[in-house]
């Protein structure tokens, strides 16, 4: 995405702070790079759709969290954002 400076200004005044805190928590979990568990190959993995992850390189389909691969480390991150924000 182009999009520069607040993750969800093209948004604009829409939906409500609260929701659009909660949508920039998931993508930038959701956008950030991983390694491929199949190839190994560095920020390979891509988020395809909910729960379905891709490798560019090798082609790897697998299912994980969410907006994730690694289940735990979304929940972890999610809960401790939200908890210190109080929008859980
Ligand atoms: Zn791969």
């Amino acid at each position: 995405m182009p999009i520069k400076g607040k993750p969800t200004k093209r948004l604009g005044a829409r939906y409500g702070a609260t929701v659009r805190k909660r949508l920039a928590a998931i993508e930038r979990v959701q956008k950030a790079k991983y390694p491929c568990p199949n190839c190994g190959k560095k920020d390979g993995v891509k988020w395809l759709s909910v729960g379905i992850w891709y490798c560019r390189k090798c082609g790897f389909k697998f299912a994980g969290g969410a907006y994730n691969p690694k289940l735990e480390v979304v929940k972890e991150m999610l809960e401790r954002k939200w908890a210190g924000e109080r929008l859980a």
